[in-house]
């Protein structure tokens, strides 16, 4: 029931598993993470606490400066290894969190199907990897494909997505479930709750219904869903951990 993205300078790995213990409160049964290394996609998760993915993790040394993290609390599948997120395309190289319920996710699996898609979980947000793969077929725009996956997604959702093809940014939508971005100098974090960054940086942008976004370590550009950019401002919290 977290969600923690990281790209910047640091070491992404470290980061999103530090920003995930914080969000422990909001309770889950499974956690994981994806990272980009040397252009790679790389995913890592485990049903139980954080620690068990820390581990598996602490055996590998790797470095990226882009990584997504997940807690979940299960709704659709149970809380096992494969069903625990980041969820991937069938190319493997787009990489998915999700934190709330997809509605439609049955008539979209079963249309996704046909066209040949296989699946690997059970749960409802595996849907989204795949309908951004599909959508890639006609955008050349990895957040045009984006978004246009997320016109489709009926439910609640806060997502995080990365990609081999545009290693520094992060793509982000929300809708019913919270995202706030954590703008620092040079990084920039995403998160379902500010805990999660905040001894890293105060400055915060809090995501509405109906947005898309794309982040690099430099800049955020918000969008609503016909593609207008929204102007967003950045708020300055006065406490701290
Ligand atoms: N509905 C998704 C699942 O069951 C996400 C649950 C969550 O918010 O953690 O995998």
């Amino acid at each position: 029931c977290g969600i923690v993205g990281y790209v910047g300078k640091d070491n992404a790995k470290n980061v999103v598993i530090d920003g995930l213990k914080r969000l422990e409160y909001r309770g889950y049964d499974s956690a994981g993470i994806a990272l980009i290394v040397n252009g790679k996609l790389q995913v890592f998760k485990k049903s139980g606490k954080i620690r068990n993915l820390e581990r598996e993790l602490n055996k590998l040394n790797v470095f990226s400066n882009i990584g997504i993290g997940h807690t979940r609390w299960a709704t659709h599948g149970d809380p096992t290894d494969i069903n625990a997120h980041p969820h991937t395309d069938c190319t493997k190289t787009v990489a998915v969190v999700h934190n709330g319920i997809i509605e439609n996710h049955s008539s979209l699996k079963e249309r996704l199907i046909k066209e040949g898609h296989r699946f690997t979980s059970e749960t409802d947000t595996e849907v989204i990897a795949h309908l951004i793969e599909e959508k890639l077929k006609k955008h050349d725009h990895f957040f045009e494909a984006f978004t246009q996956a997320v016109k489709e997604l009926k439910g609640s959702y806060a997502i995080v997505a990365i990609t081999e093809k545009e290693p520094d940014k992060l793509f982000v939508a929300r809708k019913d479930s919270p995202l706030v971005l954590g703008i620092g100098d040079e990084e920039t974090f995403v998160a379902s709750d500010i805990p999660a960054f905040l001894s890293y940086t105060n400055k915060v942008v809090f995501l509405e219904n109906g947005e898309v976004g794309v982040i690099t370590p430099t800049y955020f550009k918000i969008f609503d869903l016909q593609g207008k950019e929204r102007k967003k401002e950045i708020t300055t919290i006065n406490w701290s951990l």
